[in-house]
């Protein structure tokens, strides 16, 4: 457990933004005393104060006269300087549609009005401590600042404990090295913060593909590079992950700054061993990396193993 409670860390701040005067006082009355509080009246002002001064956490109304929430989050979203400000959208009446956009759009956490005193100071806490952890966690180069998955030497050290781990109980391990194809091209086509968006939900499809597979680690291991680390998976199981992840990747459309669909492949090399002694692990990355060649020599788009 990282301890992030040091008295010596920095007061956390908000952005408050409200049409009503009443809310943005019942907000403040709230949260003042344990954050720095900045207030905005209006979309167009809370965009201002972002120029200034950036926050560690939004609240942000749905509906306002002028800009409403959802165009001031997705502006946000747009932008690199504040697209990783978690936002949290307090809104009324309870609009169950509402609540689907706001996360859809990118939204923490959707607190609906009437809201609780302590349901709102709870909230604004759990969203502030994960930044938290997860800042010391980036400090430690753990984890990947682009796709918010493991680093490369957050992998670098999770493998030698995974392969003692499945020499000792005699169970098998499989390892997913796969890359994207021709991404110099989409970078070129599109533009390179259209590359990093694709990185970012090429990641996010290789999370939510190994989700329900606990012991799995994926993580970024180079730019455009990603890996899968599958503990008591056998070499059958390991291609049938690596066939559904080819095929998410390939069916996936990522919309483009300008709202064209976009796509993109990517090649899987796989190997899988029950490993029996600590000289094999690199001849086993080696071996992953040399079918990811082989699929690109192939054709790209298709996997190795
Ligand atoms: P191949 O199918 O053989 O893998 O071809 P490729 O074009 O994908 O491979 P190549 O190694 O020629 O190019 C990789 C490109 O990835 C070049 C580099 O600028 C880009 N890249 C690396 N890191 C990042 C990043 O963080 N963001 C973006 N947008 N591009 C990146
Ligand atoms: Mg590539
Ligand atoms: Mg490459």
């Amino acid at each position: 457990m990282i301890d992030t409670s040091s008295n010596a860390t920095p007061r956390q701040s908000i952005l408050i933004v409200d049409d009503k005067k009443t809310n943005l006082a019942l907000l403040n009355k709230i949260l003042a005393p344990e954050y720095t509080i900045l207030a905005a009246r209006s979309g167009e002002e809370a965009l201002k104060r972002l120029a200034e001064n950036l926050p560690d956490l939004i609240l942000l109304d749905t509906v306002m006269p002028g800009m409403d929430g959802f165009e001031v989050i997705s502006r946000l979203k747009r932008e690199p300087a504040t697209q990783r400000i978690p936002v949290i959208f307090i809104s009324g009446p309870n609009d169950a549609g509402d609540e689907e956009k706001s996360f859809n759009l990118g939204a923490v956490d959707y607190i609906g009005k009437p809201f609780k005193e302590v349901i709102v100071r709870a909230r604004v806490r759990n969203h502030l401590q994960i930044l938290r952890q997860m800042s010391v966690i980036e400090r430690l180069g753990l984890l990947d600042p682009l796709t918010d998955i493991a680093s490369r030497r957050s992998f670098d050290e999770h493998l030698p404990r995974v392969w003692e781990s499945a020499v000792r109980e005699r169970k098998p391990l499989a390892l997913l090295m796969m890359d994207i194809d021709n991404f110099k091209a989409y970078n070129d086509t599109h533009g390179r913060p259209q590359g990093d968006v694709l990185l970012k939900r090429i990641a996010c499809l290789i999370k939510s593909a190994t989700a329900h597979h606990p012991l799995d680690i994926c993580a970024r291991i180079g730019g455009e590079e990603f890996v899968v680390l599958c503990p008591e998976t056998d070499h059958v199981g390991a291609l049938d992950i690596a066939e559904q992840l080819r095929l998410n990747v390939e069916n996936m459309k990522v919309l483009s700054f300008d709202r064209k669909p976009t796509s993109a492949t990517i090649s899987i090399g796989v190997a899988s061993v029950i490993p029996t002694n600590d000289d094999e692990m690199t001849s086993f990355i080696k071996l992953a990396d040399e079918r990811l060649y082989a699929a690109k020599t192939n054709g790209r788009n298709r996997i190795v193993g």
